[in-house]
Formats: C-alpha cells, sequence, structure tokens
C-alpha cells in the first residue's frame, strides 16, 4: 500500500468532468413520453392552432358593425339561420343581417365576425334580440393565434414539460428527436456486502450505496444499464467494468489504495486513470476516468463519500451526456451559519448542516460512513479550498436536498 502522492483540486477534476462529457446523440421517441426528456432539435408546429377563427363563448355570430347601437334600452332583432357547434360548422355564408346560434370552439361562420354572449341575447322563436354592442374580432379566436403554422414551439435543449406534451399533442407532433439517455451502470464491489432481505454475518453489512446511487441515476434522467455486484476480486472487476454497453461505470468500493483496492489500477491497466485522489472532504479516494468511449467513476464505498463523490462529479457528467444544465438539482438559499464550520484550506468541505431556528448548523456526526448524518441534515454547505471555514453569523449557500 502505497498513500496518495497528489491531490487533485477539486475544480480541476470539475474541467475534466466536463471535457468528457458532452450531450449524446438524437433518438426519436414518441410525443407521449416525452415528459422530462431533453429535446436534441428545434420543434415547429406544422398547422395553426386554432386552425380556423373560432367562438371564446356561447352565443350568436353576428357582424360586429351590425350590432351598433344595440342596448337594453334599444334591442335589435336577428333572425337565427342556423347554428355552429363546435365540429360542426354553419355551412353556408352568413346573410347579412341575420345570426347564427354558435358554441365556445365552434367555428364562426364565414360572413361573422364576432359574437354575442348568451348573456346579452334573448332567443325568441327563430329570433334573437340583443343588448349589447361588439366591435368586429370580439370573442373570437383568430386562426393561429394560439400557434402559427411554422412557428417554432420549443429549442433544443428545452426539458419538456407537462405543458409542452400538451402542445406537442395539440399540434399533431406524434414524435421528437430527444437527447439519449445516458446508460449507467452500478458495479458494486465489496466481499463484506450483503445485499438486505438476505442473510447477514455478524461482521457482515448491509449493502447501501447502490439504492442511494440508484435514485440519483434515476433523478438525473439517466437509465439503469445494469447493477452488477461483484467481489474484491481484480478478474470479477476487470470483466465488469470493461463489459461494453453503458456510457458510464459508477464503482462503489475499493477506489483507494488499499490492498483490496482494484478498481484504480483496473482502469489504469484497461483505459485511462485520469484522475485519482481529490483534494476534498470526505470523497478524497475518489477516481475517474475512461475506457474508450465509457466514463468511469471510481467512488468511494464509505456511504456518504459515495453520495458526494456522486453528486460532485458522476452526477454531473450524466446531467451533460443527457443534455441536462450541470448545476446541482438542489434548491440552494442563502442562511446565516448558526455554530462554526470548520474546514481545512487546501480542500473542498461538504458539511451537512441543519436548520435551528432559521440558521444553519453543522451536524456532530459527520463522518464519511455516517449515512443518517444525510438523513438528519435538511441540506449541505460547500466549504471552498481556500478557506478556513466560517464563523456563526457568515451567510452562506445551503444546498437543500429536498426539492423545492
Ligand atoms: P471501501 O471504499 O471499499 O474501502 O469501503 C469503505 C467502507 O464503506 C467500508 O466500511 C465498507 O464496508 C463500506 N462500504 C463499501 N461499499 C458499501 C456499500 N455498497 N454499501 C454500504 N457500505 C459500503
Ligand atoms: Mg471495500
Amino acid at each position: 500500500m502505497r498513500g496518495f502522492t497528489g491531490r487533485t483540486l477539486v475544480d480541476d477534476a470539475l474541467r475534466w468532468v466536463d471535457e468528457h462529457s458532452k450531450s449524446l446523440p438524437g433518438e426519436t421517441i414518441a410525443f407521449d413520453v416525452a415528459h422530462g426528456r431533453i429535446l436534441a432539435a428545434d420543434v415547429s408546429s406544422p398547422i395553426n392552432v386554432p386552425s380556423f377563427d373560432r367562438s371564446a363563448m356561447d352565443g350568436y355570430a353576428v357582424r360586429g358593425i351590425e350590432t351598433e347601437g344595440a342596448s337594453d334600452y334599444n334591442p335589435l332583432s336577428f333572425p337565427i339561420v342556423g347554428e355552429s357547434m363546435p365540429g360542426q360548422p354553419f355551412p353556408d355564408t352568413m346573410p347579412p343581417g341575420s345570426a347564427v346560434r354558435i358554441m365556445t370552439g365552434a367555428p364562426v361562420p364565414t360572413g361573422a365576425d364576432a359574437v354575442i354572449p348568451a348573456e346579452y341575447a334573448t332567443e325568441t322563436g327563430a329570433t334573437v334580440e340583443i343588448t349589447s354592442t361588439v366591435s368586429p374580432g370580439k370573442h373570437v379566436g383568430r386562426r393561429g393565434e394560439d400557434v402559427s403554422a411554422g412557428s417554432q414551439l420549443f429549442a433544443a435543449g428545452r426539458r419538456l414539460r407537462p405543458q409542452d406534451v400538451g402542445l406537442l399533442a395539440s399540434v399533431g407532433v406524434t414524435a421528437v428527436e430527444a437527447v439519449r439517455r445516458p446508460r449507467v451502470r452500478l458495479l458494486i464491489t465489496g466481499n463484506e456486502l450483503v445485499v438486505p432481505g438476505n442473510e447477514r454475518g455478524e461482521f457482515q453489512i448491509y449493502e447501501s450505496n447502490s439504492s442511494v446511487l440508484a435514485a440519483l441515476v434515476h433523478r438525473d434522467g439517466a437509465e439503469l444499464e445494469s447493477l452488477m455486484r461483484v467481489e474484491d476480486d481484480r478478474e470479477a472487476i476487470s470483466q465488469a467494468m470493461c463489459k461494453a454497453g453503458a456510457d458510464v461505470v459508477l464503482v462503489s468500493g475499493g477506489s483507494s489504495v488499499g490492498k483490496e483496492d482494484h478498481a484504480p489500477s483496473i482502469l489504469a491497466a484497461e483505459g485511462d486513470l485520469a484522475i485519482h485522489g481529490i483534494a476534498m472532504r470526505p470523497s478524497s479516494p475518489t477516481g475517474m476516468g475512461a475506457i474508450q468511449q465509457t466514463l468511469v467513476f471510481l467512488l468511494p464505498g464509505n456511504p456518504v463519500s459515495c453520495l458526494c463523490a456522486y453528486d460532485f462529479f458522476a452526477g454531473r457528467a450524466i446531467r451533460r451526456l443527457g443534455g441536462r444544465s450541470a448545476v446541482w438539482p438542489y434548491p440552494q438559499r442563502q442562511v446565516e451559519v448558526g455554530r462554526k464550520v470548520v474546514s481545512a484550506v487546501g480542500r473542498v468541505d461538504y458539511c451537512r448542516v441543519k436548520l435551528n431556528e432559521g440558521r444553519a448548523e453543522p451536524l456532530a456526526l459527520s463522518g464519511a460512513s455516517i449515512l443518517s448524518s444525510t438523513t438528519r441534515a435538511d441540506g449541505f454547505v460547500v466549504i471552498p479550498a481556500e478557506s478556513e471555514g466560517h464563523a456563526p453569523g457568515t451567510v452562506v449557500t445551503v444546498y437543500f436536498y429536498d426539492p423545492a
């Protein structure tokens, strides 16, 4: 065993991530599964919406100019020549001096240019008496007023919202080009690990990193390619790491310089171990590199280190590959520090904090192995390499684990 000779700065590791995670190519997907996906190409509308002038009210289609002067004291009468319903328009041109009964969403007949709402109209037999004037265009949704044919709906890079998918449907676009979702393999190593639900020996521990990682990978818009669990065995780890089919391999455990830590030397032998050892706490024994086109992240087994290394580096790469923003998907807020936060100059600290009367306090149990520090915490503070920490009263950015 030999310790790390030097540690890469977090900023340099982030730069490596950004240089090696360009957006994946697009694929054609159906509009009804496009929610949350990232567009790889612009989308334009092939049609006008509405595609005809439509009524915005239940009432009577008229020529606006012919209603001039109508009021409670001067009701005007029009013969009703027919009716226009949604999907069943009045078939002819509306003759001058007449009206057509019309429902919301129905086509405004040729000849008519306005709609008198039903509350200003009284129908008697075959005529309607109106008590209000409407100007031409009133209560009429113009053809193309929602969307005009040929106009751009969304630009490449857009993350589709529920209403975006609705708009695609409303213009009849049934397929879009979306950035392919990164395929992520979880490779969990450790002889001491037992999958929850199985019998556990006294000195064995339940395996938890795969649960955390699977959820994070899902959060970041990727697809789980596979979940592989292997012993701390060089050959087994090597095979699982090198197998084709993943855009990203996340190796949990055995990432440091111990006797059973095979992953770094395997990555160096089979591809490129670009970075090994980072000036941060936790997660200092993090590594990253690539085997051909596949990015490989070596995440320390300690649960907090694993989560933190994922969030700093692997998650960023996965989001970028999937065309998403590199930015953390955690809401952030400026909060005053309630109790001193200590950090060493030269390394970045990931400090779990809990809010107490609106002030951020570091958790007492903050070791890399204490997973419950991340469940008790409301969020975390990142203390930059050049800082010695924060005195009470300092205002810092807290990243909150819970979505807004
Ligand atoms: P390692 O990085 O393999 O040296 O592991 C560091 C610590 O994290 C050890 O105490 C391991 O037992 C623990 N550990 C490793 N992998 C996992 C895992 N998948 N789930 C929970 N704890 C783990
Ligand atoms: Mg281990």
